[in-house]
């Protein structure tokens, strides 16, 4: 019996080893052959990628932002708005997460933020011109600026998210400049992978939720329009995946949802779920888009723009040169089986179930003030 502690300790040192080992043992390599030597350990991991997210404060790039740290990658936020980017820091681990100030036009930020990294995402886009900054010089002189930052750092991978329905003779601004932006990105760096995906939902969407806003719903094309609208974290994952496999490459990825809707079906399903109906106003073509022109160029808050009432009648158009979902192996969540999850906030309080009164409190006339659980 003298000996079995030695024994014990002798035990746990060996399997100790093993895993030291097993940890330690997780090398990759990257496009261009460097080394990446990772420690796996979730979002405390040693050593992994570095990767440059510019539009990491929208909605998509929370996502991405949240995956690829939780993953153990060092994620360097380029930013406007000191506001605007604090929800990412915890994202990762501590220093993980890494704060640059940039500017679209100043080119010496942009090449600050992308010199150390080993992948960068462009996310950056806008739905409607804004005082300083018109589709053209976020689409395309943006993109021009980041991808030749890109080039000069010799980056390993560029990964530019476009979107749906891009297309050079597009009659929408919005998708001629995005299909631009892919034409300049593939013309300075060819190894592009460019990232189309059809309109998002989630929870800081502008799709469902403008749908279930209190406001009226105001559309040019008796929300006729027909989209293949896609899970934000599906899109997401799908770029972290770009991440890992080097065979995207230089590729084209269009990611849609599984089910065509037109924008009244999806309407429908709002209603439901939101357990109430808004009025809807239909104002024609040649008269919204004047007025959302103006609107657009005087008021200083978000407000739909003449080019959005534009793209209400074009119908997202799919590409069926370009890779989906099935090349990267994963299966897109269906719309129907998450508007409960995001919608169930504009349930009104009055559809709460209350458990019945018992006779005491009927007597009392006792009214539940409210209900936990
Ligand atoms: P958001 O509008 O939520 O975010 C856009 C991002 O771009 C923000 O981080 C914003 O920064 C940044 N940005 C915009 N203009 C400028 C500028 N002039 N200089 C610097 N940064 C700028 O977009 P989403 O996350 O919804 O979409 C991500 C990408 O996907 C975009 O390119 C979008 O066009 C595209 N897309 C989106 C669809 C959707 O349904 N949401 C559908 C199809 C394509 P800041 O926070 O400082 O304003």
């Amino acid at each position: 019996s003298a000996q079995l502690p030695p024994m014990r300790v002798t035990m746990r040192n060996l399997s100790t080893s093993v895993r030291r080992q097993q940890l330690n043992s997780d090398v990759r390599i990257t496009r261009t052959g460097k080394p990446i030597l990772t420690v796996s350990g979730g979002r405390s991991s040693l050593g992994g990628y570095t990767a440059t997210v510019f539009g990491a404060t929208g909605f998509l790039g929370r996502y991405v932002v949240n995956r690829l740290a939780r993953s153990g990658c060092t994620v360097v936020v380029p930013f406007r708005e000191e506001m605007a980017k604090r929800h990412l820091k915890v994202a990762g681990d501590l220093g993980r997460v890494v704060f640059l100030e940039m500017d679209l036009r100043n080119t010496a930020s942009i090449e600050e933020s992308v010199r150390h990294s080993d992948i960068v995402y462009n996310l950056i886009g806008r739905d409607y011109p804004t005082k300083n900054f018109d589709l053209e010089d976020v689409h395309v002189e943006g993109t021009e600026r980041i991808v030749e930052a890109v080039a000069k750092y010799d980056i390993d991978r560029f990964i530019q998210v476009s979107s749906h329905s891009a297309q050079l003779d597009s009659p929408s601004e919005f998708y001629r400049t995005k299909a631009r932006g892919e034409q300049v990105a593939r013309s300075i760096y060819p190894e592009t992978t460019v990232v189309r995906p059809a309109p998002m939902y989630g929870y800081e969407d502008r799709l469902l939720h403008r749908l279930a806003s209190p406001a009226n719903i105001i559309t040019s094309n008796h929300l006729q329009e027909r989209i293949r609208p896609v899970h934000v974290i599906d899109v997401a994952t799908a770029l972290e995946r770009m991440l890992h496999d080097d065979t995207t490459a230089a590729e084209t990825y269009e990611l849609y949802g599984p089910t065509d809707y037109s924008m009244a079906e999806i309407n429908e399903l709002v209603e439901k779920e939101a357990m109430t109906s808004r009025r809807h106003v239909n104002i024609p073509r040649r008269i919204a888009k004047p007025i959302a022109y103006y609107a657009n160029k005087f008021l200083w808050w978000p407000i739909h723009s003449a080019d959005e009432v534009e793209r209400e009648f074009i119908d997202q158009i799919i590409d069926k040169n370009a890779k989906t979902f099935k090349d990267l192996d994963i299966e897109p969540v269906e719309l129907k089986s998450l508007t409960f999850e995001y919608l169930k906030g504009y349930r009104s309080s009055s559809y709460y179930d209350l458990p019945p009164m018992s006779e005491k409190e009927k007597r009392e006339e006792k009214k539940y003030l409210h209900v936990i659980d």
